[in-house]
């Protein structure tokens, strides 16, 4: 509808000193809610572009994939290389989930074999099955993905996502992972 160069540029006119933004609850693809999915993030930086583009990577875009962020950048607000951004993490939430899910959760859920995991880690999981199936690959998607603190030093064949299934043939690292890396990992998955 034309609003990603407003978006980009509105952040050259209204200059932010501190962004905060408010991850703790999102939503799977729609801004007003619906399927409302549980990462318990808090994200607090100077930076609007980098903000949003580490942001898109935990919900399993890739920064390129949001004009405005790539519009902002070009305009020179700021940055979206992750890869050289100093991040610290903070008072990390090891919590389990407890939200109801909604049907299109449920159905996500389908694939994913959970034993205790926080729920910013399936939550990540969550977001990338969503992606994944906006790229028209879900289906394709054979194996059942393991997750969670119950499977912490369990050796087995499958797909497991997070530092607790470590010792799993096929892990996707991290603690919690970012969703975009698991996008990365189930689109080879998929397109082999
Ligand atoms: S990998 Fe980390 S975030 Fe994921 S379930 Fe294990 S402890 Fe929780």
């Amino acid at each position: 509808m034309g609003l990603h160069k407003p978006i980009g540029y509105l952040n050259k006119l209204i200059k932010s000193d501190l962004i905060i933004l408010d991850g703790i609850m999102g939503d799977l693809n729609f801004e007003e809610g619906g399927n409302p999915v549980e990462i318990n993030r808090v994200l607090v930086g100077k930076d609007p572009v980098l903000i949003d583009a580490y942001a898109a990577e935990l919900i399993g875009y890739a920064p390129d994939d949001i004009e405005y962020i790539k519009v902002a950048e070009e305009a020179g607000i700021g940055t979206a290389d992750i890869e050289s951004a100093k991040v610290l993490e903070l008072n990390k939430n090891f919590n389990v989930g407890e939200i109801k899910h909604t049907n299109r959760v449920q159905q996500l859920a389908r694939f994913i074999v959970d034993k205790e995991a926080c729920s910013a880690c399936y939550g990540s999981l969550i977001h990338a099955l969503e992606r994944l199936d906006e790229k028209g690959l879900l289906h394709k998607l054979e194996d059942e993905i393991y997750i969670g603190q119950g499977y912490k030093d369990q050796e087995e064949d499958n797909i497991g996502v997070g530092l607790c299934t470590k010792s799993f043939k096929k892990n996707i690292p991290g603690c919690p992972p970012k969703a975009r890396d698991i996008v990365n990992y189930l689109e080879k998955v998929t397109r082999n």
